[in-house]
């Protein structure tokens, strides 16, 4: 027997219809490309949502189309997420710090039909444009005023077309399976895989983000989302917060600590969210220059693991709790946070730095295991470490357009292998390890690659590390350490390994160092340890 509930469906375009009907005053500002600060509501924003709709459809754009957007956080791409999903086309959002190939790369394996583009990324696209197979229309997002002179054909203005427009449009009844939006790995791993969310999973995901224990956005929040729109949806706050009725604050394309630090002072926001590099710049100009944060609660760090002096700064300078989350792309992108639990703070001997370090507890939606080497369940005691699986209705079921590494993404019960090894202990707190691909198999144990890097970086004379597996005949792997010298310290490298007595269980030292003037990078900034690997491939141990 059927509950008699009424069905109705979960869709993106709910969300703005209700935040204009109950949230209609509610401030949404943005520091603008341009220049100036832009304020305006919820209310206002719905009715330039409908514009942009028509805009869209002027344009040609129909139901399952691709849009693709290159543009920074600010409210002309706030209204692009509502008005393409809500039509029932695909917002893609394109990462313009990927390489010039990637970005060919995924506009085209996308099919995307009209990119809308910010000012500051015209140049990415002149560069591009012969290469693009489907686009038909860019639209520039500024005002004529600001339209720049380009070689790029097919341009047109974003206000120029929603000038001649009307703010009456028709929304399509969707189902809460179709596909809302797209969003690329940024391919630490290979080629960029696409992943492509739904109505459903994306308004699932924003009650989470919502909720007390997820990154608990209300409507008593302003919320300023640092960590980029076109990176996960900005972790969804965009949908949370219009679902919560917060007022949003962007902040464009300025990430530097003094643009930052006036926004979130002017704007009194209470929650903002990013990657723990951006935070060091916030917060080395707040010590440069003696200002606080006396409306900041809370701010949510993930992306790469949160350093525990940054947890300490936040907390103990400025009064700002600091906490960590771990999620991925394929997860839209949330799956743990490391809120402290009932049990720990009731606990006088508990040292909570000891778990608010780790990157937290898994919400739920998301189901969560570890596993060894054959895929059997390992215990969930803090010590035991294998590779972090997840699934759960906001978690990705496939890549976009049968990538072929789709099927060994998943385990045989469709669990999606998330490629970081993990521990979760006893209170539920999962610790990334390390990254499956590159944590060391040795005589069949496992070495964590993280933690070797982490130790030598506290060697004086090291600037950077990076630690790789090295094929070795009798224990089939052992760890080599790679590093890039600090200007002005000179060790050798039995110096450098003599950092890890005491530290680690002996037979987890690397067998050698090298030293490189420079370590490989992804575009966004993360380790390439497959180059590193293919540098020395062939690589054999003195002894
Ligand atoms: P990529 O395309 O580089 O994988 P994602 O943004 O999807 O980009 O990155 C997800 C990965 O980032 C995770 O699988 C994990 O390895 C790493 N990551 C995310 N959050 C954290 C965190 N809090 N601590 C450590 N690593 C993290």
């Amino acid at each position: 027997m059927h509950g008699l509930m009424m069905e109705r469906a979960l869709t993106i375009s709910s969300l703005i219809e209700h935040a204009a009907k109950f949230h209609k005053n509610t401030e949404i500002v943005s520091r603008t490309v341009e220049g100036p600060i832009h304020r305006y509501t919820y209310g206002e924003a719905y009715r330039r949502v409908n514009q942009l709709a028509n805009v869209l459809k002027n344009l040609g754009v129909s139901e399952g189309d691709r849009v693709g957007t290159l543009a920074w956080n600010g409210y002309r791409h706030f209204e692009l997420y509502f008005a393409v999903s809500g039509m029932g086309s695909i917002c893609h959002t394109i990462n313009p710090r990927l390489f010039p190939e990637q970005i060919t790369y995924i506009i085209n394996h996308a099919n995307d039909k009209v990119i809308f583009c910010d000012l500051t990324f015209v140049p990415v696209l002149e560069s591009l444009a012969e290469q693009l197979v489907d686009v038909h229309a860019i639209v520039i997002m500024t005002d004529m005023e600001h339209m720049p002179e380009t070689q790029l054909s097919n341009i047109y203005c974003y206000e120029e077309l929603m000038d001649s427009t009307t703010d009456e449009f028709e929304w399509p009844e969707i189902d809460e399976l179709q596909a809302s939006s797209l969003c690329y790995s940024s391919g630490t791993t290979g080629s960029p895989k696409g992943v492509l969310y739904s109505h459903r999973s994306t308004v699932l995901h924003s009650f989470a983000v919502c909720s007390a224990d997820g990154l608990a956005i209300s409507g008593r929040d302003t919320v300023l989302p640092v960590v980029p729109m076109f990176h996960v949806n900005a972790w969804g706050m965009p949908y949370a917060s219009t679902m919560a009725g917060a007022k949003l604050v962007f902040p464009g394309g300025a990430m530097d600590g003094k643009s930052l630090a006036e926004l979130l002072i002017d704007e009194k926001v209470t929650f903002t969210g990013g990657v723990p590099t951006v935070w060091l710049m916030l917060l080395q100009h707040l010590k440069e220059t003696g200002k606080t944060l006396p409306h900041l609660q809370r701010t949510v760090v993930g992306g790469s693991a949160l350093p525990q002096s940054m947890i300490e700064t936040f907390e103990n300078d400025y009064d700002v709790a600091c906490i960590h989350a771990w999620g991925m792309t394929e997860m839209s992108p949330l799956g743990t946070v490391g809120h402290m639990t009932h049990a720990l703070l009731e606990d006088q001997d508990t040292d909570l730095m000891r778990y608010k370090v780790k990157q937290g507890r898994v919400l739920y939606g998301v189901d969560m295991k570890i596993v060894n080497d054959d895929g059997t369940p390992l215990p969930q005691d803090g010590e035991a470490f294998g590779e972090l699986c997840v699934r759960g209705p906001w978690v990705t079921n496939g890549y976009f357009e049968d990538d072929p590494t789709s099927a060994s993404s998943f385990d045989n019960e469709n669990w999606f292998r998330t490629g970081d090894v993990a521990t979760i202990d006893p209170h539920g707190y999962m610790e990334v390890v390390d990254r499956s691909k590159d944590v060391i198999k040795s005589g069949g144990e496992w070495i964590s690659s993280i933690e070797l890097e982490n130790i030598a970086i506290g060697h004086a004379a090291v600037a950077e590390a990076a630690v790789i597996g090295i094929e070795h005949e009798k224990w089939g792997e052992r760890p080599l350490l790679v590093c890039v010298k600090a200007d002005d310290i000179n060790a050798s490298g039995e110096e450098i390994l003599s950092i890890y007595e005491g530290k680690v269980a002996q037979w987890c030292i690397p067998n050698a160092v090298e030293f490189l003037d420079e370590l490989p990078h992804t575009a966004t900034g993360k380790l390439q340890k497959l180059t590193l690997r293919e540098h020395f491939k062939g690589y054999r141990f003195a002894d």
